[in-house]
């Protein structure tokens, strides 16, 4: 599967070479020209990486990283015109992963988004990965971030694949929103327990779109959730 790429640029001819450049380096790349689209397309789509432009016409790429962050560990590289110093370090301190200052070249960029992506896999490999109980209709591809379910491959963004691997790992369990948190996000923040509702929310729906009639994943009020034992 292509790394998928999100392009926040307001300037076209600047998107147009970025665009050109990491599609010819075999990634698939989405382009949006203001903060609004950019947080639109991050809802609806999962995406590996994200390109962001500091100036955009409708806010600071910078807010939009630090609203990012709050759910999502997705790597962001910055491209800001302004060569201080200090945006560059405002720029890593609120979350990014790196940043390139404008003019640059797009392969440069290209190679950064290499590194960052080498880099950001390598520390997601989920270790120990044991085996699926062969009782269960799940079958985890743990390389590449595939679950199939009943044989149907799911279309999983990687927090919840995290998820309901976590949850297949140990049927039955009952995991708190926190424990969730911490075994699937990398820096885990109190005000991330709704969106931990959230991710179950889309799984689940996920999941009754290949399996109408069954629920998988159990509510347990005041718990949390768990992933049913027997079917
Ligand atoms: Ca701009």
């Amino acid at each position: 599967m292509k790394p998928r790429i999100l392009v926040i640029e307001d300037e076209p001819s600047v998107a147009e070479n970025i665009l050109y450049a990491l599609e010819t380096d075999g990634f698939k790349a989405a382009w949006h020209a203001t903060a609004g689209a950019g947080r639109t397309a991050l809802r609806n789509d999962p995406f590996d990486l994200i390109v962001l432009d500091v100036g955009l016409p409708d806010g600071s790429g910078f807010e939009l990283c630090k609203e990012i962050r709050k759910t999502s560990t997705v790597p962001v590289v910055f491209l800001t015109a302004r060569a201080e110093e200090v945006d560059r370090v405002v720029g890593l301190e609120i979350g990014a992963d790196d940043y390139v200052v404008k003019p640059f070249s797009p392969r440069e960029l290209v190679a950064r988004v290499k590194a960052i992506l080498r880099r950001t896999d390598k520390a997601f490999v989920p270790e120990a990965a044991e085996p699926t109980d062969p009782r269960l209709p799940f079958r985890v591809d743990a390389e590449r971030f595939a679950i199939a379910f009943h044989g149907e491959p799911l279309k999983l963004t990687r927090y919840e694949f995290k998820i309901l691997e976590t949850f297949i790992r140990r049927p039955g369990r009952i995991f708190t929103r926190e424990a969730l948190m911490n075994q699937v996000w990398e820096e885990p923040d109190a005000s991330m327990e709704r969106t931990v509702d959230a991710h179950i929310k889309s799984l689940r729906a996920k999941l009754r779109a290949v399996r109408p009639e069954e629920d998988p994943i159990v509510t347990h009020r005041g718990l949390g959730y768990c992933l049913k034992e027997t079917w």
